[in-house]
C-alpha cells in the first residue's frame, strides 16, 4: 500500500483528524479497512529472507506493524506535526515504552511528582529495579527542577496538567534545563490532548497518550501511543524494545481509535465549554471547599495554562467540604454522572482517586501531591450541561 503522508501534511489538524494517514487497499473502501490479521505471506522464500534483513519495506508480522494499526499512527503523526508515532496497547505501554527505551542501568531519571497512579508505579519502583536512580521534584516549582537537573540525566518525565491535581509544569522551562544535562523530556499529554497543547513545540522530545481517554473518547477500546522527532531513537531503540517484547496496539482497537480521531476535536471543545461552566458553578457553592481547574483564575498556574495550552481541559477536580465519608456521601448522591475510574469519555465520570487510582500510594505520599480524602475528579462528558449541573447541585445538597 502506498505511503500518502508527504502529501496529507498540508491539510490543516480538522482535516488530518478525518482524512491523515487514509491508506485505501485495491477494494477503495471508504471507511479505513480493519485488517484482523496476525501475519502475512511472501511470494518466495527469498522475499521472506529479505524482508527480515530489511531490504525489503513489507509487513512482516504484526507484532511489528500492521496496516489498520499503520494508518492510526500516520494520522496521530500528522495531527501532532511529529515525525513518528507508535501505536501501544495502552497508555502504559507508551508510557513504560518510552521510558525503558530511554534508560540504562546507573541512569538518572528525574520526573515530577504529580502522576497518574501507574506512572508513579513505573518510575518509583519498576525502574530502579532495573539500577535506574528515580529523583521525583514538585513539578510547579522551577527551584526543584534546576537543582535535579544539574547532573547528567537520561530522561524527564512528567504530566501537564497532572492527574488528577491539575498542575501546570513550565515545560519550554523544563526542557532547556534537562537538555543542558542531556536528558530526553517525554511528556504525558493525556489531559491536554493533542487538540489543546502541543509538547513538541515547547520543548519536549517525546509525547504519549493514553488513547483510550479522549482519542477513543467513547470508552470502548485500549491504547496508546508514543510521537517523537527524534527518528533515531524512534527506529532503533523505541522500535527494537515494542518488537521484542509485545505491547503492539491490536488492529481493531487501531480502527476504533482512527473513528474516534475522526470527532476528537468537536468533542474536546465540547467537553472544554461544559467543563468551564462546571468548574465556575462549583466555585460558587458552598458545599465545595475547592476547586481545581486550569481555566478559572483561581488556579496557582492559571497563566501559564493561558500560554501554554489552547483550552482549559476537560476535568475538573475539586474538594467537597468535609471528609471523606461525607465526599462519598456526596459521589452516591448523584444521578446522571457515574461513578467510574475512566476519562475523556462522552459520558460524565466521577472518581475518587485516594481510594482508587491512587490507593497505592502511601497517605503521606498522596498528601504531598495534594490527594486529599475528600478530592474528587470530575470528567466532564458530552451530555447538556445543564443536566450534570443540576446532578452535582442535588448531590451537594444531600
Ligand atoms: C489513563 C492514563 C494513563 C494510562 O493509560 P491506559 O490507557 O489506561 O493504560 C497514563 N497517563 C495518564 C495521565 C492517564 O490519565
Amino acid at each position: 500500500m502506498a505511503d500518502d503522508n508527504a502529501a496529507n501534511s498540508k491539510w490543516r489538524p480538522a482535516t488530518q483528524l478525518v482524512r491523515g494517514g487514509t491508506n485505501r487497499s485495491n477494494f477503495a473502501e471508504t471507511n479505513e479497512a480493519i485488517f484482523m490479521t496476525s501475519g502475512y505471506i511472501y511470494d518466495t522464500a527469498e522475499q521472506a529472507q529479505r524482508a527480515f534483513q530489511g531490504e525489503e519495506d513489507r509487513f512482516i508480522y504484526s507484532r511489528f506493524s500492521n496496516p489498520t494499526v499503520g494508518m492510526f499512527e500516520d494520522r496521530m503523526a500528522l495531527l501532532e506535526g511529529a515525525e513518528s508515532c507508535r501505536a501501544t496497547a495502552t497508555g502504559m505501554a507508551a508510557v513504560y515504552a518510552s521510558l525503558a527505551a530511554s534508560v540504562s542501568a546507573g541512569d538518572r531519571l528525574v520526573a515530577s511528582k504529580a502522576l497518574f497512579g501507574s506512572c508513579d508505579y513505573i518510575c518509583r519502583d519498576i525502574l530502579p529495579k532495573f539500577g535506574v536512580e528515580s529523583i521525583m521534584v514538585d513539578g510547579t516549582n522551577l527551584a526543584e527542577w534546576e537543582a535535579a537537573l544539574s547532573e547528567p540525566t537520561a530522561a524527564v518525565f512528567m504530566e501537564t496538567p497532572s492527574n488528577p491535581q491539575m498542575d501546570i509544569i513550565d515545560l519550554p522551562a523544563v526542557a532547556e534545563m534537562a537538555h543542558n544535562v542531556g536528558a530526553r523530556v517525554v511528556v504525558d499529554n493525556v489531559f491536554a490532548t493533542p487538540i489543546l497543547q502541543k509538547p513538541l513545540e515547547l520543548g519536549a522530545d517525546v509525547v504519549v497518550y493514553s488513547g483510550t481517554k479522549h482519542i477513543d473518547g467513547q470508552g470502548r477500546a485500549m491504547g496508546g501511543c508514543v510521537l517523537t522527532d527524534d527518528v533515531e531513537w524512534s527506529d532503533n531503540d523505541l522500535k527494537q524494545f515494542m518488537r521484542h517484547t509485545g505491547p503492539s496496539l491490536s488492529p481493531f482497537n487501531a480502527w476504533v481509535h482512527l473513528k474516534g480521531l475522526e470527532t476528537l476535536e468537536i468533542r474536546v471543545e465540547r467537553h472544554c465549554r461544559s467543563a468551564q461552566k462546571v468548574a465556575e458553578f462549583l466555585e460558587t457553592q458552598p458545599a465545595v471547599a475547592k476547586v481545581l481547574f486550569p481555566g478559572l483564575k483561581s488556579h496557582p498556574q492559571y497563566e501559564l495554562a493561558q500560554k501554554q495550552m489552547s483550552g482549559p481541559g476537560t476535568v475538573v477536580c475539586f474538594e467537597v467540604d468535609g471528609d471523606m465519608a461525607r465526599t462519598f456521601k456526596f459521589m452516591n448522591a448523584m444521578e446522571l454522572i457515574d461513578i467510574s475510574n475512566n476519562l475523556g469519555d462522552a459520558k460524565s465520570l466521577m472518581t475518587h482517586p485516594a481510594t482508587t487510582t491512587h490507593q497505592r500510594m502511601s497517605p503521606e505520599g498522596r498528601l504531598e501531591v495534594g490527594i486529599t480524602d475528600n478530592l474528587v475528579r470530575l470528567s466532564v462528558g458530552l451530555e447538556d450541561v445543564d443536566d450534570i449541573i443540576e446532578d452535582l447541585e442535588q448531590a451537594l445538597k444531600a
